[in-house]
């Protein structure tokens, strides 16, 4: 059996082993180990010093034999374990150093966001395709459509379909790459500086799989894109799969090598459209469950039909409202999200925040209700959270002294005046509600 297939074989023996043994005992004594070789029924594992090759041979020779054979169908297998053995690519003879094969057997697979998965995709009719593709190709990777080319606008789940598809594939032992072209850029480019260029092309041809990521970074970037170019053959004639997303066509990127160009067309292009209304209401439903957020169908209704067609947007628009929610120690309803999105309104046009929602907000954070600054009680802490609001109303509104005293119970506007001076003072002088204050602030308006 040729070598390639001992790294793919041991990639599927440390997936059963990783259930067999307990998580520290696999991270210690198994995680940074390699396939190297297994020809008449001697098997080679490559482990990274003889401390782990000795614990190996002693305590797990047989569990690691018994779980080879059965893998392999194999009547018995040998394993010996070589300390920082190296891996001879069959396709090319060279080897590749034992930090390159590191990073093989555990390929990348931080870079996948355990969130994105398919379970958590809403699909509607401005993603169908895309979605169905990325479904094809993780089940039969390499199969079907290679290279699959998913493009669409910002936040509209690119790297989410994307993450899935490795998230299948790496369940099922395959070794996954997933890089954005930005970082395979700048890997690019730290290998020629440190003249390491084969062993970057050896990680990449071997990969099982290989996602990339906002592929127009490569624009105009001749040296990596040729880079990309080899990786792209080299992998494509194995039969791996390649996926990759981008902002546009790949007839649309500008400068881009007409070679590479026309492999992108070779598989299917598939593109994600923004997403209708009642496909942003699923989303807003799913999103409100699976965080626990009890919030009510109308005012989902509403934040969907706000129009927001960039579903990360739409998730911040939900953030905000249940945020709001939290701070003022009420349910979601549709008034508190109204006021919310309303003030999204005012500060892309640069207008007055809704008083309202300062008076709301302030109120929130003492653990009281709006109509307790309106009202005439003058206890202590009720007489703070009033001048905080006035404060606030004076800093961030263009509302008048007689409105802000109006707006807070009909007060005059000299004491709205005596109040905010008062509050100043205070500030200056505690540290802790200037961080009240500064959080305030911060909800009012994000960012
Ligand atoms: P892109 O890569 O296209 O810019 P992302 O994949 O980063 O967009 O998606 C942005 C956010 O929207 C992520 O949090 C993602 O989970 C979410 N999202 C996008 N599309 C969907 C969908 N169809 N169902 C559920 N969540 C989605
Ligand atoms: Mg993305």
């Amino acid at each position: 059996m040729e070598n390639r297939s001992a790294l793919e074989i041991w990639n599927a023996a440390l997936g059963e082993l990783q259930i067999q043994v307990s998580k520290s005992n696999y991270r210690t004594w198994l995680e940074k180990t390699v396939g190297l070789d297994f020809q008449n029924n001697r098997f080679i594992v490559s482990v990274p010093n003889t401390f782990i090759a000795e614990y190996l041979e002693r305590n797990q020779r047989s569990l690691i034999e018994k779980t080879l054979i059965h893998l392999t169908a194999s009547p018995d297998i040998q394993i010996s374990f070589q300390v920082n053995g190296r891996y001879k690519d069959p396709s090319n003879g060279h080897s590749a150093s034992p930090a390159i094969l590191e990073s093989l057997v555990t390929p990348d697979s931080e870079q996948l966001n355990p969130r994105y998965d398919f379970d958590s995709f809403i699909v509607g009719n401005s993603n169908r395709l895309a979605h169905a593709a990325a479904q094809s190709v993780a089940m039969n990777p390499g199969k079907i459509y290679n290279p699959l080319y998913i493009y669409g606008g910002v936040g509209l789940g690119k790297t989410h379909l994307l993450h899935a598809i490795g998230q299948i594939a790496q369940s099922r032992h395959v070794p996954v790459i997933c890089i954005s072209a930005e970082q395979f850029t700048n890997e690019f480019v730290s290998a020629v500086r440190r003249k390491r260029v084969e062993d970057f092309q050896l990680k990449y041809r071997q990969a099982g799989m290989l996602l990339i990521d906002d592929i127009h970074f490569l624009s105009g970037k001749k040296q990596t894109e040729e880079s990309f170019f080899h990786t792209f053959n080299s992998l494509h004639n194995a039969s791996r799969q390649i996926v990759i997303t981008s902002d546009r066509p790949p007839k649309a990127i500008p400068q881009l090598d007409k070679r590479l160009r026309s492999r992108f067309e070779w598989g299917l292009v598939a593109d994600i459209q923004p997403p209708d209304a009642e496909t942003r209401l699923s989303i807003l439903k799913a999103k409100a469950r699976c965080r626990g957020i009890n919030i009510t169908d109308d005012v989902l209704e509403y934040i969907a039909g706000r129009g927001l067609q960039n579903i990360r947007e739409l998730e911040g628009l939900l953030n905000r409202v249940t945020a709001f929610a939290k701070l003022l120690n009420a349910p979601p309803n549709l008034d508190l999200a109204k006021q919310a999105v309303a003030d999204i309104g005012a500060e892309k046009t640069e207008a007055p925040i809704g008083p309202k929602l300062v008076i709301a907000v302030v109120a929130g954070s003492f653990n009281m209700k709006p109509e307790d600054l309106t009202s005439g009680r003058r206890d202590k802490e009720t007489s703070l959270a009033r001048r905080l609001a006035m404060y606030l109303l004076r800093q961030e509104t263009g509302f008048s002294l007689s409105q802000i005293g109006a707006l807070l119970g009909n007060r005059e506007p000299s004491s709205v005046t005596n109040a905010c001076k008062k509050f100043s003072a205070e500030l200056a002088s505690n540290k802790s509600l200037k961080r009240k204050l500064a959080e305030i602030k911060k909800s009012i308006k994000p960012q």
